[in-house]
């Protein structure tokens, strides 16, 4: 079976409709949101101190991920806002549901159950969404970087050093996508990606563990930039980037955090440049200033995405570090009025 004779879900066949017709809204952070719940080390083990069937003697505060099964109902409140901001699509919560990431938690053996259940949670807040004003919403099954890269030393001593091998990340990256298309996610999100080489052994899960299930769902694939030279921090720039990916024949492809919109711009022009396909951006609300946070307003955030999109270079915004629903709800807004970039065939 060829790429060309791909079995498209239903909910493919929509997105790919309405993303002909409108820039289409991707959700913002989920980081931010979580901070504001002030949660403690048991809030974030849940009641009685085990309220998932994982157990681990680790310290679990500040591991997000892990409140899809021990605070379920605060993280579908978080997707249930953002979708009702406006956004088509939302996130999992499971940027670090990977057993190489939640090896810092003790959790690996969670990871499947992670991303199943944060699938579903998604699923609940969009469905709730969608019988309240009718307009369909799609899951993106969120897969993040990890926290090793394959194609950089962490040893400044033994350049040679690999911390993690493409094979490594294949098999985790495996376990986390038979997860979010058990749960039932629309598409798959491999983002934040500074390392290729971690998203190429991401992409060659997708791949297998659609050729395993029979079903290819979209995917969307999104770089960070995270220097003023306009590459990322395997030393790609977006035209390089652009072709090591492009044999996954993505849904989007596109930019997200590190940069605010501003900064973002001129990569993300070189990028709509040279693929031929749908450009998603989601930048953060600006910079990060001394303590870490994020200053720019929502109207800030919109007026710059709202220049993506009115010179054409946009399919798909929304937010990354920083950003919340009144973000989301200003971008959509200001996005409206523009057509979606016109796909080079
Ligand atoms: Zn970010």
């Amino acid at each position: 079976m060829t790429q060309h004779a791909k079995t498209i879900t239903p909910a493919a066949a929509s997105l790919e409709a309405l993303a002909r017709q409108r820039i289409l809204i991707l959700d913002g952070a989920m980081g931010t949101q979580i901070q504001t719940l002030g949660l403690t080390e048991e809030d974030y083990r849940g009641a009685g101190g085990c309220a998932c069937a994982h157990h681990s003697d680790h310290p679990q505060k500040g591991n997000n991920d892990l409140l899809i099964l021990t605070q379920p109902q605060a993280v579908e409140e978080i997707h249930f806002r953002y979708a009702m901001a406006g956004a088509d699509i939302v996130e999992t919560n499971t940027f670090s549901a990977t057993s190489i990431a939640q090896a810092d938690y003790g959790l690996e053996k969670a990871v499947f159950d992670l991303n199943a259940q944060g699938a579903r949670i998604a699923r609940r807040a969009m469905d709730r969404a969608t019988a309240i004003d009718g307009r369909p919403r799609f899951v993106a099954g969120a897969i993040g970087p990890t926290n090793r890269t394959a194609s950089l030393s962490p040893d400044v001593n033994n350049p040679g050093y690999r911390a993690v091998t493409f094979d490594d990340l294949a098999v985790a990256y495996g376990q986390q996508v038979t997860g979010l298309i058990a749960g039932g996610a629309d598409l798959i999100l491999i983002e934040t990606i500074f390392d290729t080489l971690n998203a190429k052994a991401a992409i060659f899960a997708c791949l297998q563990a659609f050729a395993a299930t029979r079903v290819t769902l979209p995917l969307m694939i999104s770089g960070t930039i995270t220097d003023a030279s306009g590459r990322t921090l395997s030393g790609q720039t977006p035209t390089a980037f652009w072709h090591s990916v492009a044999h996954a024949r993505p849904f989007t492809v596109g930019l997200n955090c590190a940069l605010g919109a501003s900064a973002m711009r001129p990569h993300l022009a070189e990028l709509a440049g040279v693929a031929p396909t749908r450009i998603c951006a989601y930048p953060n609300a600006g910079l990060p200033n001394a303590f870490g946070q994020y200053d720019e307003t929502p109207d800030q955030t919109a007026a710059q995405v709202a220049d993506f999109a009115r010179e054409g270079l946009v399919n798909i915004v929304g937010g990354c570090c920083g950003t919340t629903p009144d973000h989301i709800r200003a971008l959509a807004e200001a996005v409206a009025p523009f057509r979606p970039r016109e796909v080079p065939q």
